[in-house]
């Protein structure tokens, strides 16, 4: 299928290498066209998909307009977990080794339970 690109010449157009593991309006980031939410992470970076209009375009800024308190975006439901497309692992912050790490689904579901139980013992 051939899409349609909302193209401005100041931008190339870069192959993802990952993207975020929720979706873009799980961020706040809508379609900067329709004002929809019915978008999805395009294949190209910095752009996202949009189902109602059928093209990738920037979107809106969303929570990345900001400085994003991790914290509070955390108590909104928000992750910014990674989804490596070529690895095709989930690239997770590890704030104890100061590093990323890629981990597989099992690993990362294992991960994620160690990091909440420590997180409630607080
Ligand atoms: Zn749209």
């Amino acid at each position: 299928m051939k899409k349609k690109i909302n193209r401005s010449p100041k931008i190339t157009l870069k192959k993802r290498t990952w993207h975020y593991i929720q979706d873009p309006w799980e961020y706040e980031v809508k379609c900067d066209k329709c004002g929809g939410n019915n978008v999805q992470w395009s294949e190209f970076e910095k752009f996202i998909w949009c189902e109602d209009c059928k093209i990738d375009t920037k979107g809106t800024e969303g929570v990345f307009g900001g400085p994003i308190p991790i914290e509070a975006a955390g108590l909104l439901g928000m992750c910014f977990d990674r989804w490596d497309m070529r690895k095709k692992k989930i690239i997770v912050y590890d704030r104890k080794k100061k590093k990323d790490l890629y981990l597989t689904l099992k690993q990362y579901r294992t991960f994620k339970e160690r990091v909440c139980s420590e997180e409630s013992n607080l």
